[in-house]
């Protein structure tokens, strides 16, 4: 299996490549060159297989060519081995025919948990096979640099440098990366806000000889890696749910869209899906999208499902070069226009292509609090604030009620326990293993909010650990 570049510009490349390069040199993202399929009778004998058996099966075909089934196997094992709940991602019921799925067993409670522990040892297998290293930087306003330093503390070949904004992060997403203190994680507090953060990574990628010095490498879910092991819970969920005898239906909280775009790929691969849904909070570029056929950025605001504050989504770029029958010069005229203008507009051709297999629902921070409340009195169970938005739009915008609905919980309650708190009336406790967080040691550096400081301090330490 060989990757291409969405922009039909880039060298088509093998899985090991994809993995480290991240965005392709075009600008594009990679995708695979062809989709894997199951058949309906493939898909019953998948029934029974373990979360691990299950995840070797999806993943092999998209990596055969440079892992073995047995190096996979390995890695899937020791990945998914020390999530929490032994199911790894259990199916719970909440509703008639409506089904939570609990992505927040992994160490740092969000679903991004399930690529990043993969993509952490992904990449020490192969920069141990190649003997190299890599210096991964990012910013985050929260979940992906907690999830990104759980996936690479302790490994040799990575140093992972994550900044995050200053007092600008709540106290238990600060915590999860803080209290990492091993010796190759490496917290910046910097001045400023989000943006002020991510526009320094932005420069570190663009200064060509610190990148190259340094083996800069990026772990943001333009990495075809991270899709790609998002791709095992749908068909987790779908078999558990009834298919291949029926079809499911998922409904799917979204920021870059990512998530949603590993369960299309689910869809292409086999898995009988006939609706997704898409929640937003008030950060609604994708249902305006879908409601006029035309995406036009707009202003950025916070609200209490932060994990899904974002202007553009990144992965819609991959779901627009299959909805357009892979055209490349199509695609490039679409972005183009995008960064010329800020907006937009797709063919009517496009629009019902879509709107055979999307639909979508903004739920603001208001209405987000009456579905946690809701739930919570009617089933005593308790969603964070992103998983509500899935529920709240599954429930308005389903299509038929006779399919099973299955909507993807992306965090743990205790991620966001002021606004779960707020709207249930109860507050949500930590699990075990990060009962103590609060006690624990914190370890990081704080930077003004400078290019020149910045990088500095990180060649600095890469210095000091005989990195550089
Ligand atoms: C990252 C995140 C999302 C958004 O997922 P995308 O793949 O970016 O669409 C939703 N919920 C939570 C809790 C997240 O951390």
């Amino acid at each position: 299996m060989k990757y291409i570049s969405t922009r039909g510009n880039a060298p088509k490349l093998a899985f090991d490549d994809v993995l480290l390069t991240g965005l392709a040199r075009d600008g594009g993202l990679y995708l695979p060159e062809t989709w894997p399929h199951f058949s309906p009778a493939d898909l019953a004998q998948m029934k029974d297989l373990s979360y691990v058996e299950l995840a070797v099966k999806v993943m092999l075909p998209f990596v055969e060519e440079v892992v073995s089934e047995d190096e996979l196997r390995q890695i899937v094992t020791d990945t998914y081995g020390a999530f929490e709940s032994e199911d790894v991602a259990p199916l719970v019921k909440l509703g008639e025919n409506e089904w939570v799925l609990e992505l927040f067993h992994g160490p740092t409670l969000a679903f991004k948990d399930y690529a990043l522990q993969f993509l952490g040892r992904m990449f020490d297998h192969v920069l141990t096979k190649r003997g190299a290293k890599l210096t991964i930087a990012g910013a985050t306003s929260g979940d992906t640099g907690s999830a990104a330093i759980e996936a690479c503390r302790d490994r040799d070949n990575i140093e992972i440098f994550i900044l995050f904004p200053n007092g600008k992060v709540s106290e238990v997403q600060r915590r999860q990366m803080s209290t990492v203190l091993s010796d190759n994680v490496h917290n910046i507090a910097m001045d400023g806000n989000f943006d002020d953060c991510q526009a320094i990574v932005k420069a570190l990628f663009a200064d060509e000889k610190f990148r190259d010095d340094v083996h800069l490498s990026a772990v943001n879910s333009i990495n075809w890696a991270r899709i790609m092991a998002q791709v095992v819970y749908y068909f987790w969920a779908g078999l558990r749910a009834g298919a291949p005898e029926t079809s499911v239906a998922f409904s799917v909280p979204t920021g870059n869209f990512g998530n949603v775009f590993a369960g299309y790929a689910a869809q292409r691969m086999g898995l009988p899906i006939s609706q997704f849904i898409i929640g937003s909070n008030a950060n609604d570029i994708l249902i305006r999208f879908i409601e006029t056929g035309r995406m036009q950025s707009k202003d950025v605001f916070a609200t209490t499902s932060p994990s899904m504050d974002i202007q553009i989504s990144s992965n819609f770029e991959r779901f627009m070069f299959e909805l357009m029958g892979r055209d490349s010069s199509a695609l490039n005229d679409a972005m183009q226009e995008f960064k010329d203008t800020g907006h937009f507009s797709v063919t009517d051709a496009f629009m019902d292509r879509l709107k055979a297999i999307m639909d979508g629902a903004r739920f603001d921070d208001e209405t987000t609090a009456q579905v946690i409340g809701d739930v919570y009195k009617e089933s005593g169970y308790l969603l964070d604030t992103h998983s509500a938005i899935g529920v709240g739009a599954a429930r308005t915008r389903r299509w038929d009620k006779a399919v099973p609905m299955i909507i993807l919980a992306t965090a743990h309650p205790a991620k966001f326990p002021d606004a779960v708190k707020a709207a249930a009336g109860v507050h949500p406790e930590l699990p075990s293993h990060l009962s103590d967080l609060y006690e624990r040691e914190e370890k990081y550096a704080q930077l003004p909010g400078s290019y020149d400081a910045v990088k500095g301090y990180i060649e600095t330490t890469l210095k000091e650990r005989g990195k550089l």
